[in-house]
């Protein structure tokens, strides 16, 4: 397995792959990987001749108050978790080298932003589309994966590649989660003990709403209700959103039918905003 954070040593692998006409899958990631990350990079190798990991913590979907500069990094063990699941290449750049002095040009998207994620976290949207569009033009990939565990980052990209005629399969992957319940995440590590135990509140209201859900219950709010109530049990935990939309428009509901996303972000004790989900067709 090679690591390169220079874009013409990937175009250049890729180019010779395509001359042995191979396939290539693409995982982009933030490092500090987990079985979440690990589940995509399986699937990718699955499906695909070759996989390329891209370890980027992305300045540009970072609002100015977030935590870019505390997200954890660690390459070794990066590295030797992608060259075990067999991925063939690690891309690491630089911010320097994906965004070269006098940058100008975003991809932008509206409607499906304007809600949960988007609605607090306003840059966020622009430079993840910004960024995976790069992605996308560096490797070239036959497919990309992307968690369900980020259910609007996962509609958003689907609804990208549509938009703009990408030829492209996204890819969509269950949510991995801890024994416990608590849905994987790179940011889990900014929990002590205290809110590690307090943040299994995502997932006892997830699991919770779902169920009344799979019951029959369809009046949205009493399922946001009782998820909120339940959540708000716990001291530590402070609710950004628990929402219940269409998957495709991630417009809100009243009465819940079709394919829904139920998604919540919760802050944990001030130290981390963590997010879950459960995705059904009623
Ligand atoms: P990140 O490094 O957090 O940007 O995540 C990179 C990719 O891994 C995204 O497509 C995420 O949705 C996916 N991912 C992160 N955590 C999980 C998880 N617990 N289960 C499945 N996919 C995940």
């Amino acid at each position: 397995m090679k690591i390169t954070g220079k874009i013409n040593e990937v175009r250049n692998q890729v180019k010779e792959w395509r001359k042995e006409g191979l396939t290539v899958g693409l995982v982009p990631t933030m490092g500090y990987l987990h079985e979440g990350h690990q589940s995509l990079i399986k699937r990718a190798v699955a499906e695909n001749d070759r996989v390329v990991v891209s370890i980027f913590v992305n300045p540009m979907q970072f609002g100015p108050t977030e935590d870019l500069e505390s997200y954890p990094r660690d390459l070794k063990a990066d590295s030797k978790l992608c060259e075990e699941t067999g991925a063939s290449l690690i891309f690491n750049p630089e911010p320097e080298e994906m965004y070269e002095d006098g940058f100008c040009s975003f991809v932008d998207m509206t409607g499906l932003t304007n809600a949960l994620c988007g609605l607090s976290r306003p840059v966020h949207f622009r430079g993840v589309c910004t960024v995976v569009n790069k992605l996308f033009n560096i490797v070239k990939p036959d497919r990309a994966y992307f968690g369900e565990k980020d259910a609007q980052q996962l509609a958003v990209i689907k609804r990208m590649v549509k938009d703009l005629n990408m030829d492209i399969e996204i890819v969509g992957c269950p949510i991995i989660r801890e024994a416990d319940g608590l849905a994987k995440s790179s940011r889990n590590t900014y929990l002590g003990e205290k809110e590690r135990e307090a943040a299994l509140i995502l997932s006892k209201s997830i699991f919770m709403g779902k169920k009344m859900v799979e019951d029959g219950e369809r009046d949205a709010e009493k399922v946001k209700k009782a998820m909120r109530d339940l959540i708000n049990t716990e001291p530590l935990a402070d609710i950004d959103y628990v929402e219940i939309v269409d998957v495709n428009t991630m417009k809100s509901m009243e009465k819940i039918s079709g394919e829904i996303l139920c998604a919540i972000a919760v802050n944990i004790g001030g130290k981390a905003r963590l997010i879950d989900n459960f995705m059904l067709m009623v």
